[in-house]
């Protein structure tokens, strides 16, 4: 066995690494800081919510781990890059970024939810690229510097399936998709891995905030129907794609409860 092999197989193969993991304060987010600080890595963790990051950070220090809490509203670009600056000064600067705050509400589009549709933009694209503008630099000098560094993209199945009612999630959700494999031809060739996860349904906080009435009902169906995902099984899949060899890239992660049709 390569030594690279082995270290996909070692108990804590992110040791030494730092990842900054956005949507921490709830379900895909929170899972992965766990699961990324139980892989050895020093973590992040960013949301609006900070006391629910400073449980998620009392809680990882208990287990033997390293994290740090940032309350930060990532629809802010100036809030974010000072959030960036602090990892930095504080950790030595992110060679890990799970980019992963986002929010879903459908609703037919003739009821003119222009609020939600707005909301999602903002923060499933905008917010999505307040990130990404913060700490790519971090993430191109720790792959000059270390050999690697990741940025995981959280999509979801949205992008590549039609779904009624569905349509602005989907389309912010194809942005991210797509976004990510025209930053892995520009990011890969200096060392740093892009990847998107597109998830279906994951039972989490995100079914909480939908209004629709019939998308509400869809998703109770579903429930009955469907062993939906769990946040663990996508931090697990996050913790997969940082522990490969370095010449190794996931692109795209298409992620399904084994029951959920489309
Ligand atoms: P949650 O609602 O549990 O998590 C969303 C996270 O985003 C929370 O931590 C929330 O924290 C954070 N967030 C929301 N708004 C902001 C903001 N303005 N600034 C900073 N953070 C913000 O849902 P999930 O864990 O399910 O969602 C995570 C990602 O997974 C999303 O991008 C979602 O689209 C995607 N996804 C989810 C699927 C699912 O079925 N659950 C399926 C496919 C993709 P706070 O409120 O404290 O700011």
């Amino acid at each position: 066995m390569t030594t690279e092999t082995h270290a996909l197989f070692s108990t804590r193969p992110l040791d030494g690494r730092v990842a900054v993991i956005t949507g921490a304060s709830s379900g895909i987010g929170e899972a992965s800081a766990e699961h990324l600080a139980s892989l050895g890595a020093t973590v992040a963790v960013l949301a609006r919510r900070a006391e629910r990051l400073d449980e998620l950070v009392t809680r990882i220090g208990k287990n033997g781990g390293n994290a740090v809490a940032i309350a930060v509203d990532v629809t802010d670009a100036a809030a974010v890059q000072a959030a960036a600056d602090r990892v930095a000064a504080e950790l030595g600067g992110a060679d890990l970024l799970f980019n992963n705050a986002g929010v879903m509400l459908p609703a037919p589009v003739e009821e003119l939810c222009v609020d939600q549709w707005q909301h999602q933009i903002d923060l499933n694209i905008s917010g999505l690229m307040n990130v990404i503008g913060a700490f790519t630099p971090q993430l191109v000098r720790a792959a000059g510097e270390r050999g690697v560094a990741d940025l995981i993209n959280t999509s979801s199945s949205a992008a590549q399936n039609l779904c009624p009612t569905f349509a602005v999630y989907a389309g912010t959700k194809a942005f991210v998709s797509h976004l990510s494999k025209h930053l892995r031809v520009e990011l890969g060739p200096k060392s740093v891995r892009v990847s998107a996860i597109e998830p279906g349904i994951v039972g989490t906080e995100l079914q909480d905030h939908v209004t629709d009435a019939g998308a509400k009902v869809w998703l109770e169906g579903s429930k009955e129907t469907v062993d939906w995902l769990r946040p663990d099984d996508i931090a697990q899949t996050v913790g997969f794609i940082a522990s490969l060899p370095l010449r190794v890239n996931l692109p795209q992660v298409f992620i399904m409860p084994t029951a959920q049709p489309s």
